[in-house]
C-alpha cells in the first residue's frame, strides 16, 4: 500500500500531520514537481478530516485535490461526478498514470460489474467514480459501508444548486450519505463562484464547518481579443488556417450556424464538426469524441457544448456571435488552455448581434426576466466595445481587482488605444442630441443622431424636420462609424444615457449637459488606424508558448495519437502537449531524463518511455539537435492578484489629480478610466497609506454596520460574494473602499509575536 495512513478527524480541531509523501507522490504518479495554487492547502485539510468547499476556476487542477490524497493513505475515495464521459476520461487518465481507479455506472453490467465490486471489497482500488443516482441505491450504500471509504469528493458540486447552470436533482440526495457513512469527510469542488450557489452547496451537502478555499478567477494563460465582425466565416477560417496544429471551439448562436460553419470549414480542408442540442444523441457523442480524440480539430458549437469537456489542449475559443452574458463568456472561454499553456480567446463583435439578441427578448413572457436578460446583454456589449483591459473588466465583473496597469494578454493592453482630445467632436454630438430633443420633444437612437450629424436625407429626418436643425450635417467630414463610436464612449463615460428599452434612445445626463454648456474638456481614446487583424494577434498572444523543435513535436503528436488509438483512450491521456513540448526541447534519451519531463511519472515511463525515446532517437539521426536554453521558457508564474505595497504609476497619477481638487468622476472622465478603476486606485492608496480619508466619506455608519455583518460571514477578500450577500445595496466601489480600510487596519495593527 502506498503512503501512510491517517485517522479521520472530524471537526478538525487538531490538524493531523501532513504526510510528507504528498510531493513525492505527485512526481511518482503524475510527473509534476510543484502544486498549483491552493492544491496543497486543500489536500492538507482533506487529509485532516475536514469538510472542504473548493472553488477554483476551470483548469486550476481540482481533480488532483482528491486524487493525490487518495494515494496517501489506505482506503477508498468515492468520487461523485455528473457525467459518464467525464468519469471515463478521468479513470482512463488515472489508469495511465498507474493509479488504481475504476467506475461503476449503468454501462458496466454483469460479470464485469461483479469483478469490480470484488476488487473494491478487497481494497484494490484507491478511487471509485460513480454518478449520484447510482450512489444512492440501497445495495450500493451497503457496499460503500464495507469498502472503507475515507473521503467523498463531489465534483462539479454546483450541480446541486437550482441557481447553478447544470442542476441535477440527484445531487440533492447525496447528503443522506452522511448518515450512512458517518465520519467520512466531504470535499465539494466547483468552478462556479456565486455566493448563492456556494451557500446552496454547503447547505445541501450538510457540510460540517467547511473550510472554504476560493481561488482567483484570473486565467493568466488565456489572452482575450475582440475584433470587429465583418465576415464571420472568413475571419474564423483565416484564424484557424494560421494555426494548423491547434484545436479549438467556435461558439455560435444557432444550430444552423453551427452546421453551416462546420461545413464551410470542412470545405476548406479543416477538420471541423458541429455540436448542438438538435443533433441525434449518437451523432452528438460521435462528434464530441472526434474532437476529444484529435480527429476533428475544431468543433462549431452552440452553448450546449461544454460541461464534460476536460480536453486540456483546447488552444482557442472563438465566439463568432455575441454571447448573451459575461458569465457565459467567461465559462466558455474558460474551456481553453486547461493545461496551462497559452491559449487564445477571440470574440467577433458587431453591434447588430446585440440588436438581434435584444429583439429575441420580445418573445419572452416574463417581463422581469426579459429586463435582466437585456441588462446582461448590454453589459456584454459594453465589455466588447470598452477600451479598458479585458482581463480587468472580466475580473471586475466577478468582483475581483486586477492590480496591474497592463495585463499583457488582451488586445487593449497589447495595442493600446491612443488618447485624443475629443472636446470639439463631443460638443457637436451632445449638441445634436440636445437640438433633436428641443425640436421634437422626444429622443432618438444613436443611428438617427449619426444620420443627422452626417447630413443624410432619410425619411425620418425629412418627416421630423431634423434637416432644419443647426447641427444637421455638421459632422459630414467624419465617417459615420467614428460618430457611432464616439457616441458609445460618451454613453460609457456617463455623458449620455441610453434608455433601457431596446430602442435605446439617447438623452443627455446632467454631466453631459454640464459638459455641453460649460464646454468642459473631454478626453477619449480610439483604436489607432491600423486595427488588429487576426494574423497579428496570433504572433503576439502566442509569445508565451514553450519554444521547442516544432518538427519533432509534430512527430511526437503523431506517435501519441497512434498509441492512444491502440489503447482506446484520448491522446491527452497518453501525454499532454506540455509533456511533448518539453520532450521536443530536451530530447531525453535516458530513463532519468525522460522522468524529468513534466507529466511523466513512473507508470508512463514504463509504458511509453521506450517508443517516445526511440522516436526522438530516430529524429536526431536525421535532424540536427536544436539548442534550447534550459529554464528560460518554463510557463511564467501566474501574475499576483494581491495589490502590492507600492502604488503603480496609474494610481499615482489618479492621486496627483485628486490633490489638485478634482472629484473622482472628473478624474475618470479626464483620464478616460471607468469610475470603478478610479475607485480602485483610491482604494489602493488607502491601503498603502498614501491617502488619508475617513470610511464615512464613502459609506454611512449604517451601511458600515451592514457590510461588517456580511463580511463576518463571507470575509472581505473577494467582493462578489459580499456584494451578493448584501443584495446589491452597497456598490462595488463602496466595497472596494471598505476592503481598503480593513486592510489598512490590519497593516496598522502592531505585530504580535506568533503564539507557540
Ligand atoms: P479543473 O477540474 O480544475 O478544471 P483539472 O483537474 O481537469 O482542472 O486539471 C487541469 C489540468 O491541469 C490537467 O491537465 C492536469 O493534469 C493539470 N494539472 C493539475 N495539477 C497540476 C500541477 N500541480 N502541475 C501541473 N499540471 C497540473
Ligand atoms: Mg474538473
Ligand atoms: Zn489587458
Amino acid at each position: 500500500m502506498v503512503g501512510c495512513s491517517l485517522p479521520n478527524q472530524r471537526d478538525g480541531a487538531i490538524l493531523a500531520p501532513v504526510p510528507a509523501s504528498l510531493a513525492p507522490l505527485l512526481k511518482q504518479y503524475f510527473g509534476y514537481d510543484s502544486f498549483r495554487p491552493l492544491q496543497r492547502e486543500i489536500m492538507e485539510m482533506t487529509l485532516a478530516g475536514r469538510d472542504v468547499l473548493a472553488i477554483l476556476p476551470t483548469g486550476a487542477g481540482k481533480s488532483l485535490c482528491f486524487q493525490l490524497p487518495a494515494l496517501a493513505r489506505d482506503g477508498l475515495t468515492l468520487v461523485v461526478s455528473p457525467l459518464i464521459a467525464l468519469m471515463k476520461d478521468q479513470v482512463d487518465s488515472l489508469t495511465a498514470s498507474g493509479v488504481p481507479a475504476t467506475l461503476l455506472n449503468s454501462s458496466i453490467q454483469g460479470a464485469e460489474s461483479q469483478r469490480r465490486r470484488t476488487a473494491l471489497a478487497q481494497g484494490e482500488y484507491k478511487l471509485l467514480y460513480a454518478a449520484p443516482e447510482r450512489v444512492m441505491t440501497e445495495g450500493f450504500i451497503q457496499d460503500l459501508q464495507r469498502w472503507n471509504v475515507n473521503l467523498i469528493a463531489v465534483d462539479e458540486a454546483h450541480c446541486i444548486s437550482e441557481w447553478g447552470h447544470d442542476f441535477r436533482p440527484e445531487y440533492r440526495q447525496l447528503a443522506q450519505l452522511r448518515e450512512h457513512l458517518p465520519g467520512v469527510p466531504f470535499l465539494a469542488l466547483t468552478a462556479t463562484a456565486t455566493a448563492q450557489v456556494r451557500g446552496d452547496i454547503a447547505q445541501q451537502l450538510h457540510l460540517h464547518q467547511p473550510e472554504l478555499f476560493l481561488a482567483s478567477f484570473n486565467r493568466p494563460n488565456l489572452s482575450y481579443t475582440i475584433l470587429p465582425k465583418h465576415q464571420a466565416t472568413r475571419q474564423v477560417y483565416e484564424f484557424i488556417r494560421e494555426r494548423p496544429n491547434d484545436s479549438g471551439i467556435v461558439y455560435v448562436q444557432s444550430r444552423n450556424s453551427a452546421e453551416n460553419l462546420a461545413a464551410a470549414l470542412a470545405a476548406e480542408g479543416i477538420k471541423a464538426v458541429a455540436y448542438h442540442a438538435g443533433l441525434q444523441p449518437a451523432e452528438r457523442v460521435a462528434n464530441q469524441e472526434a474532437f476529444i480524440r484529435d480527429e476533428a480539430r475544431v468543433v462549431c458549437a452552440t452553448i450546449a457544448f461544454g460541461m464534460g469537456i476536460d480536453k486540456p489542449d483546447v488552444r482557442f475559443v472563438i465566439h463568432a456571435d455575441l454571447p448573451k452574458n459575461l458569465e457565459g463568456y467567461y465559462q466558455e472561454t474558460g474551456r481553453a488552455g486547461r493545461d496551462g499553456l497559452p491559449a487564445e480567446c477571440v470574440l467577433l463583435f458587431s453591434r447588430g448581434d446585440l440588436v438581434r439578441n435584444l429583439k429575441f427578448l420580445d418573445g419572452m413572457t416574463d417581463p422581469k426576466a426579459a429586463e435582466i436578460a437585456a441588462r446582461q446583454m448590454r453589459q456584454m456589449a459594453d465589455f466588447a466595445e470598452g477600451s479598458e483591459c479585458r482581463r480587468a473588466a472580466l475580473l471586475d465583473y466577478f468582483g475581483e481587482q486586477w492590480p496591474g496597469d497592463n495585463c499583457g494578454g488582451c488586445d487593449v493592453c497589447l495595442q493600446p488605444h491612443e488618447a485624443w482630445d475629443a472636446t470639439t467632436q463631443a460638443q457637436k454630438f451632445l449638441s445634436c442630441l440636445f437640438r433633436i430633443k428641443q425640436r421634437s420633444g422626444f429622443s432618438t437612437g444613436l443611428k438617427h443622431a449619426v444620420e443627422v450629424l452626417a447630413g443624410a436625407s432619410t425619411e425620418k429626418i425629412r418627416n421630423w424636420g431634423h434637416d432644419q436643425l443647426s447641427t444637421y450635417g455638421i459632422g459630414k467630414d467624419t465617417p459615420r462609424e467614428a460618430w457611432s463610436s464616439l457616441g458609445r464612449q460618451l454613453i460609457r463615460r456617463g455623458y449620455v444615457v441610453a434608455s433601457p428599452d431596446h430602442y435605446q434612445t439617447l438623452s443627455l445626463s446632467s454631466a453631459g449637459l454640464a459638459a455641453l454648456m460649460q464646454r468642459l474638456p473631454i478626453l477619449l481614446t480610439r483604436v489607432p488606424r491600423q486595427a488588429a487583424v487576426p494574423t497579428s494577434i496570433g504572433k503576439v498572444s502566442r509569445a508565451g508558448t514553450i519554444p521547442c523543435d516544432e518538427g519533432l513535436f509534430a512527430e511526437l503528436r503523431t506517435l501519441r495519437k497512434r498509441l492512444a488509438d491502440e489503447r482506446g483512450v484520448p491522446p491527452y491521456v497518453v501525454f499532454g502537449d506540455l509533456s511533448l513540448r518539453h520532450m521536443a526541447r530536451r530530447y531525453p534519451c535516458t530513463d532519468e531524463a525522460f522522468l524529468a519531463i513534466p507529466g511523466v511519472g513512473n507508470q508512463k515511463l514504463t509504458d511509453y518511455g521506450q517508443p517516445f525515446m526511440q522516436a526522438i532517437g530516430t529524429w536526431l539521426a536525421g535532424h540536427e539537435r536544436r539548442p534550447f536554453p534550459h529554464d528560460e521558457a518554463l510557463p511564467k508564474p501566474a501574475p499576483k492578484m494581491k495589490s502590492e505595497g507600492a502604488l503603480n504609476s496609474s494610481a499615482l497619477e489618479t492621486l496627483r489629480i485628486l490633490h489638485t481638487g478634482k472629484t473622482a468622476p472628473e478624474i475618470a472622465a479626464l483620464r478616460n478610466l471607468s469610475s470603478g478603476t478610479v475607485a480602485q486606485h483610491l482604494a489602493m492608496a488607502i491601503v498603502s497609506g498614501d491617502l488619508k480619508v475617513e470610511p464615512h466619506d464613502f459609506y454611512s455608519p449604517e451601511e458600515a454596520q451592514l457590510i461588517d455583518q456580511a463580511a463576518a460571514e463571507h470575509g472581505f477578500e473577494r467582493l462578489a460574494p459580499l456584494h451578493e450577500a448584501l443584495g446589491g445595496q452597497i456598490t462595488y466601489d463602496q466595497l472596494h473602499f471598505y476592503r481598503a480600510f480593513r486592510q489598512r487596519e490590519q497593516a496598522d495593527r502592531p505585530q504580535r509575536p506568533l503564539s507557540p
